[in-house]
């Protein structure tokens, strides 16, 4: 089997050399392991984070280890009861063509009719939960309220917008450059977009929610975040999804002023890792499913060809490269 081996952690940007490229012969099966021809490798803004050793919600990935992924594959062979040659499952895995697996931390993925799998895959899997669990439990949007999310056209944001529509908020999104803006409101219907590339986010914001924010889904971090949470109203509601603008930082820096905003304005703001809500994914995939199968929720992925090019690919999510969900398609679906 081939794949991706942690050499050396990052410093800064990710460097070709830190991960490299290996092929060594396939383990035999033990009793209750099987064969995972891996078919989508999810790259995640997370990458970056487990390739580092700075505190984190998992231990880091071990120097001279595969490197840790979402993965979707095919079981090709099994010696694990309940668990068939021929299914498709879902889960923690490696950056590579085959994986081993006792079922830790795998899951069968539903087939939805008409779907194709890498949407199902794009959706149903790590970041379709994060964005339910994130504004369902901790926004708690409601009819008529102001959400704001950024990173709007990628994996989580999309479906944030398309949720806080369901449930009757104004949803303004901010992403990079006028086609992600342009797609989130004509596409998906979200009421207003801001490129943070090409506009004053805080003057945007101004014009376009009057009223203050009442949630902000944030998921960037730094002076995007500031501008937002210099808007929020009082009893905001603030789920932390991720601060992507800091992962390649070599010395993370904190916005000033930002403890005397969350007091003043009452906000309630709680981290959160989707995988706290394992428990609950059965809530979330039915949930994301019926929106789906309605046509009340769109998503988008951005698939790209080859394990080989997985090093270079997760680059992008960290200057916007990625346009959708970002999905290594490793084998044919
Ligand atoms: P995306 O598909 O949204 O890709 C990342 C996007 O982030 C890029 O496309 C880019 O969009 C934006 N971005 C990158 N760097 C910057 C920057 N410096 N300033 C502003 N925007 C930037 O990835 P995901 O949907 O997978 O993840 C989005 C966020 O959610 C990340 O922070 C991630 O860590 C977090 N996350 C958290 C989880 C949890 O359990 N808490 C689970 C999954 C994701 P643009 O072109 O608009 O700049």
């Amino acid at each position: 089997r081939t794949y991706w081996k942690l050499v050396r952690r990052p410093v800064g940007d990710i460097a070709p050399g830190d991960l490299e490229l290996v092929t060594e012969a396939l383990p035999e099966l033990a009793e209750g392991q099987f064969l995972l021809q891996v078919i989508y490798l999810s790259l995640d803004p997370t990458n970056r984070i487990w390739m580092s050793d700075m505190e984190q919600y998992m231990p880091p990935v071990a120097l001279g280890a595969p490197m840790r992924a979402g993965v979707c594959g095919r079981v090709i062979a099994s010696r694990k009861a309940g668990v068939s040659e021929g299914q498709i499952m879902a889960g923690l895995g490696e950056w590579a063509d085959h994986i081993v697996s006792d079922g830790s931390f795998m899951s069968p993925l539903p087939q939805l009719p008409g779907v194709p799998l890498a949407a199902t895959y794009g959706t149903l899997a790590l970041v379709g939960p994060t964005a339910y669990f994130g504004l369902m439990d901790i926004g708690q949007p409601k009819a008529g309220e102001t959400l704001v999310v950024s990173a709007a056209a990628g994996g989580v944001g999309q479906i944030v917008g398309q949720i806080g529509k369901i449930k009757g908020c104004k949803v303004i999104g901010i992403a990079g450059g006028r086609a992600k803006c342009d797609y989130v409101v004509n596409e998906l219907g979200f009421d207003a977009a801001i490129d943070y590339k090409a506009e004053d986010v805080g003057a945007a914001l101004d014009r376009l929610a009057p009223e203050g924010v009442d949630i902000n889904f944030e998921q960037v971090g730094g002076s995007i975040m500031v501008e937002v949470l210099k808007r929020m109203r009082i009893f905001g509601r603030v789920p932390l999804c991720g601060l992507i603008s800091s992962y390649n930082d070599v010395t993370p820096t904190e916005p000033p002023g930002f403890w005397t905003m969350m007091l003043m304005r009452r906000l309630t703001v709680r981290g959160f890792i989707v995988t706290d809500f394992a428990p609950r994914f059965g809530e979330s995939g039915a949930a994301l499913a019926g929106w789906m199968m309605g046509g009340q929720l769109k998503t988008r992925q951005d698939i790209r060809p080859g394990l080989e090019n997985a090093l270079e690919t997760v680059k992008e999510l960290y200057s916007g490269g990625n346009f959708g969900k970002l999905l290594i398609e490793v084998s044919a679906p």
